[in-house]
């Protein structure tokens, strides 16, 4: 005869025995019971987060046509601000820190006047170079080793370094000069500016008469003339007296206003006047 443990409670209804094959069976039922509610808990839970990713596949969707919408309408934007930037000559930077709203901003009626000045007046660098050989004013020259006034800016620059327009003008000049220039490119600006660059490569770029802007290659520098080594003599002339290049050659639309303390021979005041006049006329026309 087989061995059955039984399990017997008392309480105050009298006695219950229970064999272990009851308590197995009843514990069976019980797991089964509870594996088929956590199935169909489970089914549940599935379904509804089935509805749920659906919904949001469908969220994703919307938020993914306002996002492209967002995009295009902001490449528009995007575009327009590097016309315009083109239009005024603000050098387009790639660079990511740069805002929108900052950029924007640059573009005020001002600056528009202020650029327009910019393309017209020299201003900015006219050529890389290896530092400045000899600033404007009274020095001992190089090889007549007489005190003289010095009516240019020295560049050091090798040989063949190109030079570029600071502005826009006419070419009044190209060819070579006995004067001690040697080979020698004059542009004139307009509105009484003109600017010599001294010493170039004998080879001329330019033609009297050619127009050019700013940012035009028009010479290779050289070692022509009175000249003790390769370098680049620049020079600004307002109605034919020799300004101080430095003041030029730092003016940009960052440093804007300096020069007009600096420059106290050129009345700007009335030159901003025939500016902000041309830019009324260019806005309005009539
Ligand atoms: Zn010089």
């Amino acid at each position: 005869m087989r061995h059955k443990f039984t399990i017997t409670i008392s309480d105050v209804k009298g006695s219950r025995h229970y064999t272990i094959d009851d308590i197995l069976k009843r514990v069976v039922a019980i797991f089964l019971i509870l594996i088929a509610l956590l199935f169909a808990g489970g089914v549940i839970y599935i379904t509804v987060l089935n509805h749920k990713v659906g919904q949001l596949d469908i969220k994703k969707d919307e938020l993914q046509n306002e996002l492209n919408d967002k995009i295009a309408y902001y490449e528009v934007i995007k575009s327009k601000i590097e016309e315009i930037e083109s239009i005024i000559g603000i050098a387009h930077e790639e660079d990511e820190n740069i805002t929108h709203e900052a950029r924007l901003s640059n573009i005020t009626l001002t600056t528009v006047q202020q650029s327009l000045l910019l393309q017209f007046i020299p201003n900015g660098a006219v050529t890389t170079h290896n530092g400045i050989s000899d600033k404007f004013g009274m020095r001992k020259h190089p090889i007549k080793m007489t005190n003289e006034f010095h009516s240019g800016l020295d560049f050091r620059t090798p040989l063949q370094t190109p030079i570029y327009a600071p502005a826009l003008g006419i070419v009044e000049y190209a060819g070579y000069s006995d004067s001690g220039y040697g080979s020698l490119v004059i542009v004139d600006h307009g509105f009484g500016f003109k600017s010599y660059y001294a010493h170039l490569d004998r080879k001329m770029l330019v033609k009297v008469g050619q127009f050019v802007k700013k940012g035009d290659h028009i010479a290779n520098s050289g070692n022509t003339g009175l000249s003790s080594g390769p370098h680049l003599h620049y020079e600004v002339r307002f109605l034919g007296r020799a300004l101080n290049p430095i003041n030029f050659v730092n003016w940009n639309l960052n440093d804007f206003s300096q020069i007009f303390e600096k420059e106290t021979n050129v009345q700007w005041d009335s030159l901003l006047e025939v500016m902000s006049i041309l830019l009324a006329n260019k806005q309005n026309p009539q």
